[in-house]
């Protein structure tokens, strides 16, 4: 039997969870009731869809919203998902077919208008074949107060007489605490799991600022915001976890490292003494944190870019799950760019695109000029919400500028590199050229000739790594996969003939203060 992240992957394409999926899943699979409320575009569907395919027999979906479920069955045959809908829209003959095909144990997912479960022939059909699941969907019609409601939807209390074995999932995105004490007892779910999946974590501030000095830009933070307080640190790699870790304890800040290279025994030593004592830090890769309940957690700081969107907000919600402030926290750089556009180079096409669309996302993210909490709401299906005020971006809004000038000449400067064709630079080679640095490599390959040496005293040396990781970020300029180094892409060449702008976020080097209180 497949387990749910492999028919998630091989079935749907997706390779991970949306934040409350799994647990989800999970608790039906093993036979549990649930009811979930999650916001629209959250991700629901897939909460019975893979259940149903997971456990033997047809998951029954009790649907209100006939003019879809032609859509809804397109779509799962053509994963190859073996689906069918009975309703009032269809023939004698369509509807027998798929009541034979129910019957024969080919449906992996039968769709049901709530007023079909009213007829007895229906109930009598069910009871002839093999239920893996019943799913209760659009769940707030059983509610009388809300203006959806569907008399039908109070029949369906009898599911769970007539089926006490199969399990029940009732969803919903309709949220508010009386609609979800009603949908409950009109359902008899008060024995279900509730699963209350908004994706706002309101007392999270997040912050991300560009990476100068990573040690002492994390001991800053430490020892300003957060001085005494428990929090989890995020590396890449095992020696840098290892190397942090010991950075921090020299600095007379108690910290433990954590990854998979340390053994057993230490592993569950520190995670033990980070549940157990004040105050600790755990510096760790994301080997650390999966199923730690500690609720204290002040902050969680990411000296690494995480490689999506969906790793950022589960790593970052292990962060005052108390609901007192806390702070995400995470310094992010050229170099960050580099390796992940690096990485996203390696395997098969399939992957390969995966990769870029969850880097793309992840660098929005930290480019953005708009409100955090805005563009992770929205990227997990919650739209239109309103500016935080209690991320970075809102607190002091970056500005804008026209960096077209400064981006040709960077990449102007890489394509003459590139046609001596002999050896490729760094982005520090190419910003020293155009700082008009005379340094040994410059003199060692007569670069000081080149027409674009010194053309960029108007910017820093820092402001020039901002461009370069913005342009990266962008596509403007991509990563060439054998050596690291920079090479042009279609979008450069736009921009080199004055076809496309380029807007910049301008790097706030000293981010204003949080509103998070100090310690607690
Ligand atoms: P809801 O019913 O909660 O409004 P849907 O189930 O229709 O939301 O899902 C909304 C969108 O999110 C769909 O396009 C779906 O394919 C997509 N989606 C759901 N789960 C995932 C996931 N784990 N990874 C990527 N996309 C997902
Ligand atoms: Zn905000």
């Amino acid at each position: 039997m497949d387990t749910p992240i492999e028919v998630l992957r091989r079935i749907f394409g997706y390779d991970s969870f949306r934040p409350g999926q799994q647990e989800i899943i999970e608790h039906v699979v093993a036979g549990g009731d649930a009811l979930v409320l999650m916001p629209t575009g959250g991700g629901k569907s897939l909460c019975y869809q893979i259940p149903a395919l997971v456990r033997p027999g047809t998951g029954v979906v009790v649907s209100p919203l006939i003019a879809l479920m032609q859509d809804q069955v397109d779509a799962l045959t053509a994963l190859g998902v073996r689906a069918g809908f009975l309703n009032s829209t269809q023939d004698f003959g369509e509807r027998q077919a798929v009541e034979a095909a129910f019957l024969a144990g080919e449906l992996d997912l039968l769709y049901l208008a709530p007023e079909r479960l009213r007829v007895e022939a229906t109930l009598r059909l069910l009871a002839k074949g093999e239920i893996s699941l019943f799913a209760i969907d659009e769940a707030h019609c059983v509610s009388q107060w809300g203006h959806d409601f569907r008399p039908d939807y109070l029949t369906l209390s009898g599911l769970h007489e007539r089926w006490p074995d199969v399990p029940r999932i009732a969803l919903t995105a309709t949220a508010t605490p009386a609609t979800h004490a009603e949908i409950s007892s009109r359902l008899s779910l008060d024995q279900a799991r509730h699963f209350v999946a908004g994706f706002d974590r309101p007392n999270i501030h997040y912050r991300i600022t560009a990476k100068s000095e990573p040690k002492r830009q994390l001991l800053e933070f430490l020892r300003t915001e957060h001085p005494g307080d428990a929090g989890i640190v995020y590396c890449l790699s095992r020696s840098s976890v290892e190397k942090i870790a010991a950075f921090l304890a020299d600095n007379g800040i108690p910290a433990v490292p954590y990854h998979a290279g340390l053994d057993a025994a230490t592993r569950a030593a520190h995670q033990a003494r980070f549940l157990r004592e004040d105050g600790l830090v755990v510096v760790a890769t994301i080997a650390f944190g999966m199923g730690i309940d500690k609720p204290d957690v002040r902050f969680v700081a990411h000296l690494d870019l995480p490689k999506s969107v969906e790793g950022y907000y589960q790593e970052t919600g292990r962060a005052g799950r108390d609901g007192l402030p806390a702070t995400a926290w995470m310094a992010y750089g050229l170099q960050d760019v580099v390796q992940h556009r690096r990485l996203a180079l390696e395997g098969d096409e399939a992957h390969r695109r995966r990769q870029v669309l969850h880097l793309d996302a992840m660098l929005a993210l930290c480019e953005t000029v708009g409100c955090r909490r805005v563009m992770l709401l929205d990227y997990f299906g919650q739209k239109d919400t309103a500016p935080c005020g209690n991320c970075d971006t809102c607190q002091s809004p970056p500005e804008s500028w026209d960096g077209t000038v400064p981006a040709q000449k960077l990449l102007s400067t890489v394509w003459r590199l590139d046609r001596e064709r002999r050896q490729r630079f760094g982005v520090g080679h190419i910003v020293d050229i155009l700082l008009g640095k005379q340094t040994t490599k410059v003199e060692q390959h007569g670069h000081d000739s080149l027409t674009v040496f010194g053309v960029g005293t108007e910017l820093g040396n820092s402001d020039w790594h901002g461009v370069a990781r913005q342009l990266l970020a962008q596509g403007v300029l991509a990563v060439e996969p054998n050596h690291g180094t920079l090479m042009l892409t279609d979008a450069s060449g736009d921009v080199l003939r004055n076809q496309r702008e380029v807007r910049l976020r301008r790097d706030t080097p000293r981010p204003a203060r949080a509103r998070t209180s100090g310690s607690s």
